[in-house]
């Protein structure tokens, strides 16, 4: 792990094992976090939180250039180490680097711009606002892009003047630890620290320690709420939440078709496993269009090659871990069982003995909405369920009906129909005539349980200060008294 850029193991010499999930073979082992290690890096954040809160803004920001710089250089490296540990193609994974080091350049480019206001005072008076760090941020990540969020998400806390304990997951720890590595030559001791272990253990101690002021998570619903009660535990934090979806995907009769069938097969990241967050996961299609849809969809989907997440040309890799892998299978199992559920494509699941491989899957389910798991819980896996519909506020009441709401897609080419569906849309990142893609600078967060707080735009910088307002007076005469 690292610790004040120290290279550092467990304590208690815990390791934790590192799969290759596409040949399902034990690659290495990792530190297993105790308590004691959790409280030796957030001590090191401690350390050193004043003197990088006192750092000037522009040399933080320099600093963070040169960690962009840094993993631009590694770029391929880091790419290859989670092609390993997390089973995604190599090329998305270059892609992963890319988007890693915009992101970093980003906030490093906003460093400035995290500035107070002056609010007219009374005369004789002065009032302005400062922003000012937490102290010691917990970054918790997932397993699904681990490179890009190790880098990303550290971006906005450490230009925001915070110190950062990150712990990524652990099934994918190991892009996390390299990148941690490459910090230790650029940033102060125990700017930047990274623990490895699980989320029970090392990440419970993270955001349940009084030394954290600011816990960010991202991940599952379920551990989302868990560590809004652990952060509660026995002190107030600030607790920001980028939690899962069940994305809805919805096709108007006047789309563009073929341009709807590639967004949709875009939308669900089968490229990712559909190990994506804003995957378009259930799509909405309008009768009259349906048979033509699925058809077109089926060709697709067909044209994607699963394989080797080492080969520049696979499409779609491996599930990341057994377990999640299990789970998939539980869903494809239920639609295959189902006979509401008609396959379109996929359907056969590997032996995981051989790694752990899904294909693209999609069910239809002809006779319309109905209570089948496939359409209400989020796979995090290679599967689109596909719905007909009838009528503008069907398409709309059945979107809305989960108690999720991160993104959604809408596919018309009327432009009342898309403005329409913006406004009606419970979800807090809404794409017409696209899916999937993520506009630099655009906040990116859920409504209902998908999560509080928005990130990777400004708001996500302002996020990790607080505001501290100050009033001046300097006029004996002034009023003292207004409100
Ligand atoms: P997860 O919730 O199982 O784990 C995420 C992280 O939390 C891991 O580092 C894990 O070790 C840690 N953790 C687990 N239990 C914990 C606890 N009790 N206390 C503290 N930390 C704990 O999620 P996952 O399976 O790694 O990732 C998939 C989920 O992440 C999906 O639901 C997906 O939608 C979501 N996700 C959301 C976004 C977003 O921006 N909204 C982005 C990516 C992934």
């Amino acid at each position: 792990m690292v610790v004040d850029n120290q290279l550092v193991d467990a304590v208690g010499r815990g390791r934790l094992e590192v799969v290759d999930p596409a040949t399902a073979e034990v690659v290495t082992t990792v530190p297993a976090a105790a308590d004691v290690d959790v409280d030796r890096a957030v001590a090191a954040a401690k350390r050193a939180f004043g003197g990088w809160a006192r750092t000037p803004a522009s040399v933080r920001a320099a600093l963070l250039n040169e960690v962009a710089d840094a993993i631009e250089e590694h770029g391929e490296e880091l790419a290859r180490i989670d092609s390993i540990d997390n089973g995604t193609p190599i090329s998305m994974l270059r892609n992963d680097v890319r988007l890693a080091v915009t992101q970093l350049r980003y906030f490093a480019g906003l460093a400035l711009e995290l500035r107070g206001q002056s609010i007219p005072p009374p005369a004789g008076g002065l009032n302005y606002t400062v922003h000012e760090p937490f102290g010691v941020v917990g970054r918790i990540v997932p397993f699904n892009h681990p490179l890009m969020f190790a880098a990303t998400k550290i971006a906005a806390p450490l230009i925001a003047g915070n110190t950062v304990v990150l712990k990524p997951s652990e099934h994918t720890s190991l892009s996390a630890l390299r990148i941690g590595e490459l910090c230790a030559g650029i940033l102060p001791p125990g700017v930047l620290n990274v623990v490895t272990g699980l989320g029970v253990t090392a990440g419970a101690r993270l955001t349940a320690h009084p030394d954290v002021s600011r816990i960010a998570f991202t991940g599952s619903v379920a551990t989302g709420l868990a560590i809004q009660r652990q952060a509660a535990a026995d002190r107030v934090k600030t607790v920001t939440l980028e939690l899962g979806g069940k994305n809805p995907l919805l096709v108007f009769p006047d789309a563009d078709l073929e341009a709807a069938v590639a967004g949709a097969v875009n939308g669900m990241n089968f490229t990712w496993q559909g190990q994506s967050c804003g995957s378009t996961s259930r799509a909405y299609v309008h009768r009259t269009l349906w048979a033509e849809f699925l058809g077109r969809l089926q060709e697709a989907v067909g044209r994607l090659q699963v394989g080797d997440p080492q080969n520049d040309d696979t499409d779609v890799g491996a599930i990341v871990c057994r377990s999640q892998f299990e789970r998939i299978a539980r869903f494809v199992e239920a639609g295959l069982a189902d006979p509401r559920a008609r396959l379109i494509a996929g359907g056969e699941v590997k032996d995981p003995g051989a790694g752990f491989f899904v294909p693209p899957t999609v069910f239809a389910f002809d006779g319309g909405e109905c209570d089948s798991p496939l359409l209400a819980e989020e796979i995090f896996g290679p599967v689109l369920s596909v719905v007909p519909f009838d009528e503008y506020g069907e398409a709309i009441a059945r979107a809305n009906r989960l108690p999720l709401g991160l993104t959604a897609s809408v596919w018309t080419t009327d432009l009342g129909t898309a403005m329409r569906a913006v406004q009606d849309l419970e979800a807090g990142y809404v794409w017409v005539n696209a899916s999937s893609i993520h506009i630099a600078g655009a906040p990116f967060g859920g409504f209902k349980n998908s999560g509080v707080g928005r990130e990777e735009g400004i708001e996500e910088l302002y996020s990790y200060a607080q505001q501290k307002n100050v009033y001046i007076k300097f006029d004996r005469e002034g009023d003292c008294h207004q409100r």
